[in-house]
């Protein structure tokens, strides 16, 4: 046929929704949603066509444009497109709060609680025993408090919007100190000097990148008096103008490390020099670490700790090694969290019942540590022995000679990650399984894993394909094994 012939055959769109199996697809989907799908159908035919060069029309399979052929096709497009872009797969990365892969998993009491709580009303504004107006910040100030010994808590909907509201509340028109060695960048447009400068407030960078000493912040300091006497001028003409200073900040070097010569102002020292001019002290600890990990190799701040030094405001990430939803928490002082419950932003970043359901759930768990290392997943991922690992890898790998005995298989440690820029430095000693399949190049195997109904998302090491095992949960294994399978 040539290629006018082609074109001429094409069916009319009534003709293919006059198919039995449409006239019943449409009574369940509606007529709509149908016949958009033949329309694609049937304009994806023309354009290809329409592609077709010399010669090629003659090769062109002209059974594609028969109705039943077109009706079918259709048919697959209006399931296709109920598909959800957004759906679960398995983590054989090994880095635990892979920030592709949505960071933290949460706890199976935080899941269920989200079902529980958002498939019907709530009293997510509602007081219950007075049967009145209530206030979604309280739905967890008083665990976080008792948990943390912070005073007051408010959740926003992640740090960065943490870091903005702390910003904007106590910084507006005056200066923050912040060392030159913490201007962090998170990824992605989040930069402490960007956020600052959204916020309003001035960034007063003190010390050098290596070394910052706690007689740098007291030395930039700015007071209200010292404005009023006269004008005050700063050493670099660019930024000349002084303003009266806001609060003194700290940022945790979530995802780097400054080594060699170098020196970083305390907490406890920082804590000292703001009561001795009255100004808060701010930290963004970034990770949320709750417990103390450091038997697991994890040497890094943690919030209870951070906040028995004294520091004023402290905020962090709920989905990092909190391992709880995404939420930036932030918690502190009761005179300065309720200015910024107060502050106009506030409403712009409330975050909704489902968070507040996860983060409760999850919250819950830190009564008792050993439940908190048992349940929420990032811990329990962090805390896994490597004995425990090495069985968990030799159960994959059992699964997987079940699938296809012809994959060739061994099972090698490896090094995991946190990941989620938190503790770059840590190195977790795991499991993973190597896989070769047949003569597959570890490109072929990793795309077909990605292509598998559930995906797996796996490691290649020179050539070699490896699933961690660290990051795959024990009802997953069976899962990734048939990834495998032979089509
Ligand atoms: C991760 C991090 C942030 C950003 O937190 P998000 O929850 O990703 O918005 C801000 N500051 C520090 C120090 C961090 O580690």
């Amino acid at each position: 046929m040539t290629k006018k012939e082609l074109l001429r055959g094409l069916p009319k769109i009534d003709e293919v929704m006059k198919q039995e199996s449409l006239v019943v697809l449409s009574e369940e989907k509606g007529d709509l949603l149908v016949t958009d799908a033949v329309r694609a159908v049937i304009a994806a035919l023309r354009a290809s066509i329409l592609d077709l060069g010399e010669g090629e029309a003659e090769a062109f399979d002209a059974s594609a444009l028969e109705i039943g052929s077109v009706a079918e096709a259709a048919e697959a497009r209006v399931f296709r497109e109920e598909e959800l872009n957004l759906y679960p797969l398995i983590n054989a990365t090994g880095t635990i709060l892979h920030t592709n892969l949505g960071r933290a998993p949460l706890c199976r009491d935080a899941v269920e609680n989200v079902a529980r709580v958002s498939k019907g009303y709530s009293d997510l504004e509602y007081n219950v025993p007075k049967g009145k107006r209530g206030s979604r910040h309280d739905l967890v100030g008083d665990l976080i408090a008792e948990l943390t010994g912070a005073e007051d808590a408010m959740v926003v909907n992640n740090n960065a919007a943490a870091t903005m509201i702390v910003l904007a509340t106590l910084g507006k028109g005056k200066e923050i100190v912040v060392s030159r060695g913490e201007l962090v960048e998170i990824g992605g447009a989040f930069r402490i000097p960007d956020i600052m400068m959204q916020s309003g407030a001035f960034l007063q960078e003190v010390g050098t990148s290596n070394k910052t000493k706690a007689s740098d912040y007291e030395n930039a300091i700015v007071t209200r008096a010292m404005i009023e006497k006269g004008d005050l001028y700063n050493e670099d003409p660019r930024h000349s103008r002084r303003f009266e200073t806001g609060a003194l900040m700290k940022v945790h070097k979530s995802n780097y490390d400054i080594v060699g010569f170098t020196e970083e102002a305390s907490l406890e020292e920082l804590v000292a020099i703001g009561k001795k001019h009255s100004l808060p002290v701010i930290f963004d600890m970034g990770n949320g670490l709750m417990l103390d990990m450091s038997e697991f190799g994890l040497n890094e701040p943690n919030i209870p700790a951070s906040l028995a030094t004294g520091i004023d405001v402290m905020l962090f990430s709920g989905d990092k090694l909190l391992g709880g939803p995404q939420a930036g928490i932030i918690v502190g002082k009761k005179k300065y969290i309720k200015a910024m419950k107060k502050h106009p932003l506030a409403r712009a970043m409330r975050v909704d019942k489902m968070t507040f359901a996860a983060l409760e759930a999850t919250l819950m768990k830190y009564k008792d540590r050993k439940t908190a290392l048992r349940d929420i997943p990032v811990l329990r991922m962090i805390s896994s022995s490597s004995e425990e690992m090495r069985k968990k890898a030799e159960r994959l790998a059992d699964a997987i000679k079940r699938t296809d005995p012809s994959i060739s298989l061994e099972i090698v440690p490896v090094e995991d990650q946190i990941g989620g820029g938190s503790a770059p430095m840590v190195r977790l000693p795991g499991w993973a399984v190597s896989v070769k399949d047949g003569m597959k190049s570890a490109d072929r195997t990793e795309r077909k894993l990605r292509k598998a109904d559930i995906p797996v998302v796996a490691r290649i090491n020179e050539d070699r394909l490896l699933l961690c095992v660290r990051t795959i949960a024990d009802d997953e294994i069976e899962t990734a094994a048939e990834a495998l399978r032979k089509q």
